[in-house]
């Protein structure tokens, strides 16, 4: 009946779900939460505010298939995002550049840490802070430490939990110091958010006579794996199961469990117009939370309160809240390489996507890895 099984109608399940389908193929898509788009997930909330249930969502990419693909689903509404940084009691703009200089030191030492950096990097780059913290020129030792202790160290240690140096390169990096004025977060080619949002997008993406989707529904309720098989309904399949949910629940955790970092996503109401000066502030040191985000400077709507999203992260407990970020550690990459050698018993299950594939993907980057996925097996 089905020619493909996909689990998860996350953007990874989708898009995958979305190609196939457009070739005739039947695809029964299984989702476990009562409703589609994974994390990227929005609604409308109670104050008529586009709120994202699993933290904000901000789409940029300069990947143009990646684009033209995801704009035959939606319309776009132009959005460059800026956050600030609360740093000795006032919000500046982050990433670090040339502006925030401006903001945090007096003009004399601005002005001579900006000659420093524009004489030893190019305009217009982004420097990870940890690279800076090498740099022979000892100003600019001193404005990596500064953004280090200020910006860096406690925000990492509350998000992660762990020590920096025992977090990866590739999260590190997310921390620049960028060689210019321009105060956006993102420099990317196109920036922009779907105009009635990322589940009215997804639901475009499956609204398709192949692709049949089974909500509320766990994958173990539908599929089991038994010695290189797959059986479907109790029966042998013999299509392909292409996985999106985390890796060690479809063996079973039999290696253990995958680590991941989780959030308490707290919303409120503020009885009023306003209630930050920028759609996301960082708050690295002193609270408990490490970020808040007001939705309506995200989605512009006018209404007399606005909606706020504090972020507190949170050890993951499997069954109670949500796996946001797999945590790079060395134990857990041995782990996740004995998981993927079980993986690769099974020639007809396909991983793909943040939980599956255990890696911190922003938007662009897993629709272009879902795209890349449906070319690979089409060869
Ligand atoms: N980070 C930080 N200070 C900040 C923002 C980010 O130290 O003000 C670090 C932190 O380790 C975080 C990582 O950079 O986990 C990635 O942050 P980003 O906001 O890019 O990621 P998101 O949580 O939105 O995926």
């Amino acid at each position: 009946m089905f020619d493909m099984v996909i689990i998860g109608a996350g953007m990874a399940g989708s898009v995958l779900a979305e190609r196939f389908a457009a070739q005739g193929k039947k695809i029964l898509l299984v989702e476990r939460r009562r409703h589609i788009a994974g994390n990227c997930y929005d609604e409308i909330d109670d104050n008529g505010i586009l709120i994202h249930k699993y933290g904000p969502h901000l789409f940029h990419t300069d990947d143009v298939d990646v684009w033209n693909y995801l704009s035959r689903f939606t319309d776009w509404q132009v959005y460059h995002h800026h956050t600030k940084v609360f740093i000795d009691g006032k919000p500046v703009p982050l990433p670090f550049n040339f502006n925030t200089l401006h903001e945090v030191f007096p003009k004399s030492l601005a002005d001579k840490l900006e000659t420093a950096l524009l004489s030893n990097y190019e305009y217009g780059k982004k420097v990870p802070i940890l690279e800076l913290k090498q740099s022979p020129d000892k100003d600019l030792r001193f404005l990596a430490d500064f953004i280090y202790e200020k910006i860096f160290l406690h925000y990492t240690e509350k998000q992660w939990d762990l020590p920096p140096e025992k977090i990866s390169g590739a999260v590190t990096a997310r921390v620049p110091v960028f060689i210019g004025r321009d105060d956006r977060y993102f420099n990317d080619r196109f920036q922009a958010l779907p105009k009635h949002g990322y589940t009215t997008l997804v639901k475009n993406i499956l609204d398709n006579k192949n692709i049949k989707l089974l909500m509320n529904t766990d994958f173990n309720e539908v599929t089991e794996l038994r010695d290189g098989e797959i059986f479907l309904f109790g029966q042998k399949f013999d299509g392909r199961l292409i996985y999106t949910g985390q890796l060690d629940e479809l063996f079973g955790k039999k290696f253990g469990e995958l680590p991941y970092r989780s959030v308490n996503m707290k919303f409120e109401t503020i009885n009023a117009e306003d209630f930050q000066e920028a759609p996301i502030i960082n708050y690295p040191n002193n609270y408990d939370f490490v970020r808040i985000t007001e939705f309506k400077k995200i989605h512009p709507v006018k209404t007399d309160r606005t909606t706020i999203l504090r972020e507190y992260p949170q050890k993951y407990i499997s069954g109670e809240n949500e796996p946001y970020y797999p945590i790079f550690t060395d134990e857990a990459r041995t782990a996740y390489e004995k998981y993927s050698a079980e993986l690769a018993k099974y020639k007809n299950i396909t991983a793909v996507g943040r939980l599956a594939e255990y890696r911190y993907y922003d938007i662009d980057d897993i629709v272009k890895r879902a795209l890349e996925v449906f070319d690979a097996l089409n060869e």
